[in-house]
């Protein structure tokens, strides 16, 4: 049973380490004292990760919080949230594997693909060009709509090779490995990184005690 922290409901909490938005979340259920946490504890906080993320403008936001109103769309727009990022981390765990994608997890990317409730944008940030999704909620499907696109263009429009899982064996995030010479390790150097560098250390030492 995943845990859910009250101290981590907020928005502030939503980590971009991954590299690439389909890893951020999925992401979103993370290892905390060897228990898993979830940060998505209810609809409206996946609202918040979309908002925060970028892949929902604040009109769009409002418009979905108006969903949230009836529970039973928050409850069903939760289930769908935490059956589509199960799907999505069984198909990194088979990237990283080398196995094929399986086609049930394409077929169910391309069942969120087809609804619309939103539309392509060609947008400049500081360097070159990029399209996004914008999303236009006017039905509770289309908040999934904009994780759908992510994991379409991670699959399609990525290096496959460069998605990796954290080496700290008590974590259970992705990162898409941009480094030059993809050295890149663990999720965040901040924890992950410096927790393992410091384990690491302390062996060293113990060994050199007893040598
Ligand atoms: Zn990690």
């Amino acid at each position: 049973m995943t845990k859910i922290s009250p101290e981590l409901h907020t928005e502030s909490a939503f980590s971009f380490v991954g590299g690439h938005h389909c890893l951020d979340f999925v992401n979103t259920e993370v290892m905390r004292q060897g228990e898993r946490l979830e940060l998505l504890p209810s609809a409206d906080q996946f609202v918040a990760w979309l908002s925060a993320a970028n892949l929902l403008t604040p009109d769009a936001a409002e418009q979905a919080h108006q969903f949230l109103k009836q529970p039973e769309d928050g409850a069903t727009i939760l289930t769908w949230v935490r059956v589509f990022r199960w799907q999505l981390r069984m198909m990194l765990d088979q990237i990283i594997l080398g196995e094929t994608v399986a086609p049930a997890i394409v077929a169910e990317i391309n069942r969120w693909l087809a609804f619309q409730g939103g539309r392509l944008q060609l947008v400049q940030p500081a360097h070159g060009f990029c399209l996004q999704w914008q999303a236009a909620p006017s039905a509770p499907a289309h908040l999934l709509v904009p994780v759908a696109v992510v994991a379409a263009d991670l699959l399609a429009e990525h290096d496959l090779t460069l998605i990796k899982r954290c080496d700290n064996p008590q974590c259970i995030r992705y990162f898409y490995d941009a480094t030059k010479n993809h050295s890149r390790r663990w999720c965040s150097m901040d924890t992950c990184g410096n927790r393992m560098k410091v384990a690491a250390y302390y062996r060293r030492k113990r060994q050199e005690e007893h040598e």
